[in-house]
Formats: C-alpha cells, structure tokens, sequence
C-alpha cells in the first residue's frame, strides 16, 4: 500500500485526473477488456501530458511505489494494472499529428489503433498497426506490431522513426537513428521495460481501398483449407496478408475461415485472391474491395470488452502435414463459442527480410504464428477453458519453437517472458542494467537487470 503522504504527494503534482478506491471513475479506469484481470492499485494517475508522467515517476521512486503503465489496455497479461501501486494512465493523451508532405505522424501514447489509423487515413496514409482499432498503439508497437500490411511496410516497430521516453530517473530521453540509439533499438521490441514512452513517431505510406475481407469454408474441411493455404500462401506477394483459423460465426455456425488484405491495387488483389475463395466451396464468401478503416475494424465485433480471455501462442517451425493434422482435431472442439483456435498469422514479406538483431523484436524468421485464443464470459467456466487451451497447445508442441510473440503471451512466468525476447535477451539485460538497474519498470514481460547492476545501486 502506498502511504498516505506518498498519495498527497502524487495528487498534488499531476495537473491530470487522479482516481483512488471509492471515486467515481475508479473502477472503470482500473477495469481492463480482459476480464480475467482484477486488481486494484492505491491510485490511477491520468497523466494529461508528459509533464505528469515525470511527475508520476519521479515521486513513485522517491516512495518506492509500484508503477503499471496503461496504454489501450489490451495486454493479455493484463500488466497494465497493479495491486495496491499506481498505474500510470496514459489513455487521456490522444494527441496525433500527421505530416502528409514528410509522410510522417507523431502520435502520445493513450492513442488507440483505430484513433491513429482515421488520422492518418485523413491524407490517405497509413502504417503498420494491429487489427483490432480498440487496441493500444503502444503497447502493441513496442511489442512488435504485426498487422495488414506487415508484409509491405514491416512490422511497427520497424516504421518508428523517433519516440520520447521518460526513464526510470524521471529523465525524457529522445531516441531515433541518432539519438540514444541503443534505446532507440531497445524500444522496439523490449517493451515498456525501459522508460514510459510518450510519443512516436511513425513512418506512413500511401495506402487504400484494399482488396480485402475473409471466406468462411466449413469447419470440417479445415485440413484440405490449411494444406491449399499452406501452398497459397507460399507464393504471397509483399502486399498480402492472411490469417485464418477455427472460430464461430456470430449465429454459430463452426468454420475454418482465412482472413485476406491486399494492399496493392484492388483489381490486382481481386485477381491474387481468386484461388482462394474457388478452390472449394465456400460457405460465404466476404472477401471484396474495401478502404483501409474498413478492413481495419473488421474485427472489432469479436473481441468486445469483458470476456474473459486466455491465450497460448508460438511460432510454428513449419506448416508440416503433421502439424496441420494435429490442428485439425482442435478445430471447432473449443468449449466456448467466442474462442479463435487453433488460429495462424502467416508472417512473411518485409517484417520477415530485418536481421533480427536489428531490432529488440527477434522472430523474424518463421512464416506461421499459432494462437489458440480462448474468450469466453463466465467465471465458472475459467477452469474448462483454461484447460482446453492448453490441450490444443500442448498438442500442437511438437511443432512449435519455445519462442512467443510477447504481445500474445499470458502472465506465466519468466522463462516464457524470456523466450519472448529470444536472441536479444542478454543486450536487452545490458541496456536494462544502463537504463533501469532497479527494475523500476517490472509490471511487463519483464527483463531483470543483472544482480551486479542490482548490488552497484544498493
Ligand atoms: C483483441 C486484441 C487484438 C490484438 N491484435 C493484435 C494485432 O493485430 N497485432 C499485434 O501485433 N498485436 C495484437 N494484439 C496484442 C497487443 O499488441 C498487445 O496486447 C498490446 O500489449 C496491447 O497494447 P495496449 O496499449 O492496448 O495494452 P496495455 O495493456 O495498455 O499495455 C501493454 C503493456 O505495454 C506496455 N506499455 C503500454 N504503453 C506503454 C508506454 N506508452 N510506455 C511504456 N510501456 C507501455 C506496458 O508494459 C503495458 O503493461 C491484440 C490484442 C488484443 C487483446
């Protein structure tokens, strides 16, 4: 608990809204979309600006306060909130600028996907971002980023020209190309473990209609869809995306459906995604031309706020018949209607050519991602979920590599933390020692300073 001196501190020197137990708004601040996650910090701080996050930072250290960062919010691991610390709330700083002439926008960090997509939509621009528009910019940039047009432009990280980052010594930091570059490479990828970023700074690309949507084939053609795809998706051009996977349409009905966007021109991508939607029969076809906000929020319908959700992913090694045998007998076997699983990214194109020590984001190299994402509504059924989870994952082990996308990984502890970082784990740790020996920043997919940086501050 933070003593009350402490929390008379911290609400004298935020000019933003600050919430404790028992105010109005307190619950709704405090309350994640993943309903699994509930906790309770002593108090929310809603930094109106940069100014209170140093703020923020500077009095949590002098009191020795646990810190949460909260951006959209969104994190699986639900780390955004602590128990009985303050969670520094980022989501009231929305500001966005767009440069259309440098193809540039510098965006603060409470920025949702959607908010930031519009603006840059605006001038008919865009970059890479996630799919789902309530996710946070942030936390889903200095994770990785993987999106629609990941195979085009790279993943996010790989568009940030600059960002702003308040360390662990209540310091702003500016870090691009020339500035502070090994945080600037930290940053992308490491996560919230070095400083609160503030703003960034995105490269755009000109971008929209897309040729784009999904075609839902029944569930029980899942292996003939996945071998087809498996072959499709091995000549993808730069400027096709695809995922595709188990789930429920909204009146039920169980199917295999691969979501597509293609980037280019649209009669080019109406012609590339042909064999996709004839090579069987279909059991509704969606796939057409579309604007960039459209496709973009496709999603959104299903992934409302407070289901409960439950996530196992890794990459696969290789998209086997072994592999898609075992998928098989979990598709359409989810205890629950809302779940995603098992579910694949096909990662290629330029997200996939960037050395992977060139960024603190390391899997750059595997051409599928696995998900089995698990939502359902009710707490008794927590236990059923959870285990069936795990069944399709453990499953499917054999062919997976130990390494996670971080963004995807659940709160299980630090050697799954740790995979997530993979080859840069260890000049991830050194910049942690140099940036945050004291593990000031920890509610993440946490890098701990070495204990010989730990002794030197003590
Ligand atoms: C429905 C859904 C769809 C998704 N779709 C995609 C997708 O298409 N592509 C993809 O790549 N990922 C996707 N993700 C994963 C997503 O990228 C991560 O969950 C990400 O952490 C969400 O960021 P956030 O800001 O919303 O979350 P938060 O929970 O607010 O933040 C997550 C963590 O990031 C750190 N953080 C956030 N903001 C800052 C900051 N400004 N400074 C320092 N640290 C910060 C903190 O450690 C925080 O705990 C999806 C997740 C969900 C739930």
């Amino acid at each position: 608990m933070i003593p009350e001196p402490a929390i008379q501190h911290l609400k004298s020197s935020v000019r933003g809204q600050t919430l404790c137990p028992g105010d109005a708004g307190y619950d709704e601040a405090r309350t994640l979309p993943n309903a699994m996650i509930d906790r309770r910090p002593t108090i929310i701080a809603r930094c109106a600006g940069v100014a209170d996050v140093i703020a923020c930072v500077r009095v949590a250290r002098e009191h020795d306060i646990l810190v949460s960062v909260r951006g959209g919010g969104h994190s699986i691991a639900g780390k955004a909130v602590c128990d009985g610390g303050l969670m520094i709330d980022l989501s009231a700083m929305k500001g966005i600028r767009v440069d259309p002439v440098r193809r540039t926008a510098r965006a603060q960090t409470g920025v949702k996907l959607g908010e930031f997509d519009r603006e840059t939509q605006a001038f008919g621009l865009a970059t890479t971002q996630g799919v789902v528009p309530t996710v946070g910019m942030a936390g889903l940039t200095l994770g990785g980023g993987w999106g629609q047009l990941h195979a085009k432009y790279g993943l996010a990280v790989d568009n940030l020209i600059g960002a702003d980052v308040i360390t662990a010594d209540a310091r702003m930091l500016t870090v691009s190309a020339n500035e502070n570059q090994d945080l600037f490479w930290g940053i992308r990828g490491g996560s919230g473990n070095f400083g609160v970023v503030t703003s960034i700074e995105f490269r755009l690309h000109e971008v929209g209609p897309v040729f784009g949507g999904a075609v839902f084939y029944p569930a029980a053609q899942a292996k003939e869809v996945l071998r087809f795809w498996r072959e499709f998706a091995a000549g993808s051009p730069d400027e096709l995306v695809t995922q595709g996977g188990s789930f429920r349409l909204p009146d039920g009905t169980p199917v295999f459906g691969i979501a597509a966007c293609y980037c280019g021109s649209v009669n080019e991508g109406e012609k590339v995604l042909k064999p996709l939607r004839t090579f069987a029969s279909p059991l509704a076809d969606a796939l057409g031309p579309m604007s960039y906000l459209q496709i973009q929020s496709m999603f959104e319908p299903f992934f409302p706020p407070g289901r409960r959700v439950y996530t196992k992913s890794n990459f696969l090694k290789k998209l086997t018949d072994d592999a898609i045998d075992t998928a098989v007998q979990f598709v359409a076997q989810s205890p629950s209607p809302y779940t995603f699983a098992p579910f694949i990214e096909h990662w290629n194109g330029a997200a996939t050519r960037v050395p992977s020590t060139d960024t603190a984001f390391p899997h750059r190299q595997y051409e599928w991602n696995f998900l089995a994402w698990s939502m359902w509504t009710e707490p008794v059924e927590d236990e059923k979920n959870i285990r069936w989870t795990r069944e399709c994952w453990e499953g499917m082990k054999p062919f997976l590599i130990a390494g996670a996308y971080g963004n995807y990984v659940t709160d299980e502890g630090d050697a799954i933390a740790r995979e997530a970082y993979g080859c840069n784990y260890d000049r991830l740790v050194a910049l942690k020692n140099k940036y945050d020996p004291t593990n000031f920043f920890r509610m993440n997919h946490n890098i701990k300073p070495s204990k010989a940086a730990v002794a030197e501050q003590i």
